[in-house]
């Protein structure tokens, strides 16, 4: 066996029956990154300590829930994350990098409804409610 694949089978034993990554630790790690640059930027001694506090705390909760064995509460916990932050800006950065369309609330049900980007004012027909209205294209 190579020593690579012994590595990852000793990784894939190690996290067996284990928490491991999953959306909310991806956004945890990038929050201590981001605490991390900050830190450099601050010239304050007071707010270089508070922000390592941060970040040690942030760390801290990543690898107990990345080990944690009790997956129903951290498959809860990831569930509301993903719920409530982690597809909405998603949604949102996809919505910003679509350039062939425009993205339309609608005011009677908050439906989201896309629109190809045209020259002119088009009709749409919300898919939800069925209310119509022109928009710009
Ligand atoms: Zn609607």
């Amino acid at each position: 066996m190579r020593w690579r694949e012994r590595i990852g089978n000793t990784l894939a034993r190690w996290f067996y029956g284990r928490n491991g990554v999953d959306q909310l630790n991806i956004a945890l790690i990038y929050l201590m990154a981001a605490v991390h640059l900050a830190g450099w930027l601050v010239r304050s001694q007071a707010a270089v300590l508070a922000l390592d506090a941060i970040g040690t705390v942030l760390l801290a909760v990543t690898v107990f829930r990345l080990f944690s064995r009790n997956l129903t509460r951290r498959r809860a916990e990831n569930a509301v994350f993903v719920r409530y932050i982690w597809r909405p800006a998603r949604n949102r950065l996809q919505q910003l990098r679509d350039r062939s369309h425009r993205y339309v609330t609608c005011p009677d049900c908050g439906a989201v409804c896309r629109v190809p980007r045209i020259k002119g004012t088009i009709e749409i027909t919300c898919p939800k409610c069925g209310a119509k209205r022109r928009v710009k294209g």
